[in-house]
């Protein structure tokens, strides 16, 4: 029987390890002591698991450009990986497109996973760390590392395929430190530079004094005076900058962008739904009330907004008694497009994922590597990400899925 060696079990690690055991002997391997650390932290604890709105256009990266992404994503679909979730015997629920266990608890995904890979006889090897990969004479020999009895150890029997999905470095503290990365340029393979995504953004510009708050907002980043992309959902501003998941979604292009020396800015519409003139009258109607903002924003917004008018737009003047007909015009405009510079990001230990990675151009479509027969590499130590409401996590448990399969077709 082949002899397949899974490194990283995590999501795409699990789903690769349950798809090679059909017809392989399959040995899964992890630093931590059990399998899928960084998924039951997921969803804050709920995993959201996959969406409704699967499609090539929510992820970015070099797999994108190249098709295998939408290869994949054909293949196993949102319907694929509901059913197969179902067939573990995961009961699931959908929230505003996104599904979760009906648990609402990540373990649920975990166990099911887990409890899979127990009844396919997937050899999990715990407390594990794969230090190095070799490839001898068509065979793949690891040099293992026990981390509770501190010892170097050497595989000697040699797999027939070994499937790399140890991750990106987001939340090192989950096992994810770009180990699959330093395996990949020793093989040596392109890469494109990992960077934080889905992480805070940071601005001097931040003027919320307060705890974080929070708002439904439209925000849009610019780069180099340039529309990049929007998103709409819930905004948290805290006093070092923009934060929360439309935030989180334009991260990944900021960061990139400000590594290129370039010049971020983020717009913030804190009414989206209307339009500026809209804005006016419904000020206008306002101010016949004590408070301008009284009934349109949270009483924490409407304190740190005061403040910010007051300072910028009035010179110091309070807002209150009459207002005149153009501050009305100065004040709608400003909650339409509120400006943050941006001049900096979340770190990996804030970031939910990593952008860049393993290059597209490296892997065929079945995600083995080009002229290396029996490598693969899925997940997201790949060049690939996704928005939040569960694409990353549906892109591994796909990427992983057909990795593991693949793996079964090398002669
Ligand atoms: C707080 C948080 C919340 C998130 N919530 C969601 C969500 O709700 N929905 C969603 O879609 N995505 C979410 N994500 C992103 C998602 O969790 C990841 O994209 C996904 O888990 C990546 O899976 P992976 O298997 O590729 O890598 P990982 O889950 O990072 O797994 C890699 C594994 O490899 C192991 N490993 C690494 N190097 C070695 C080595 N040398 N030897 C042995 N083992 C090694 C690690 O210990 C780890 O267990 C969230 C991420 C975070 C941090």
């Amino acid at each position: 029987m082949k002899k397949v060696a899974v490194i990283g079990a995590g999501a795409a690690g699990m789903m690769a390890a349950i798809a090679a055991s059909s017809s392989a002997e399959v040995s899964l391997f992890d630093k931590n002591m059990s399998p899928g650390r960084k998924l039951l932290q997921t969803g804050n604890g709920k995993c959201n698991f996959t969406n409704e709105g699967i499609s090539p256009e929510r992820y970015r990266g070099s797999l994108k450009e190249n098709g295998i992404l939408d290869g994949i994503l054909k293949e196993y679909d949102r319907d694929f990986m509901l059913d197969l979730f179902s067939s573990f015997g995961l009961l699931y629920h959908k929230k505003n497109g996104c599904f979760y266990p009906r648990s609402d608890s990540a373990g649920s995904v975990n166990d099911v996973l887990i409890n899979e890979m127990k009844i396919r006889g997937v050899r999990f090897h715990g407390s594990t760390l794969v230090k190095n990969i070799e490839r001898v004479n068509g065979r793949f020999y690891l040099t293992l590392y026990d981390l509770q009895n501190n010892n170097k150890t050497k595989d000697d029997t040699g797999f027939d395929a070994c499937i790399i999905t140890t991750g990106g470095k987001a939340a090192p503290k989950t096992g994810s430190t770009g180990d699959g990365y330093y395996f990949a340029e020793n093989f040596g393979l392109k890469m494109v530079q990992p960077l934080p995504a889905l992480t805070k953004l940071i601005s001097d510009d931040c003027f919320f004094n307060d705890n974080p708050v929070r708002a439904e907002a439209l925000v849009t980043l610019y780069i180099d005076g340039e529309f990049s992309a929007s998103s709409e959902g819930e905004l948290q501003i805290t006093n070092t900058g923009p934060s929360g998941i439309c935030v989180f979604d334009l991260s990944g292009r900021a960061a990139k962008a400000l590594k290129d020396g370039k010049k971020c800015v983020l717009s913030v519409d804190l009414l989206p739904e209307y339009s500026e003139e809209a804005v006016v009258d419904i000020l206008k109607k306002h101010t016949e009330y004590p408070e301008i903002f009284l009934g349109i924003f949270s009483e924490k917004l409407s304190i740190n907004i005061r403040e910010k008018i007051k300072n910028d737009l009035f010179n110091g003047r309070e807002l209150s008694g009459e207002i005149s007909d153009r501050d009305i015009l100065r004040i709608a405009a400003f909650i339409k497009d509120m400006r943050f510079t941006i001049t900096g990001y979340g770190d990996h230990t804030v970031s939910q994922v990593t952008s860049g990675g393993i290059h597209g151009d490296n892997l065929d479509h079945d995600l083995s590597v080009k002229g290396i027969p029996g490598l693969f590499f899925a997940g997201e130590c790949l060049d690939i990400d996704g928005d939040c409401g569960g694409f990353n996590l549906h892109f591994a448990f796909a990427s992983g899925y057909k990795a593991g399969s693949s793996s079964l077709d090398k002669e």
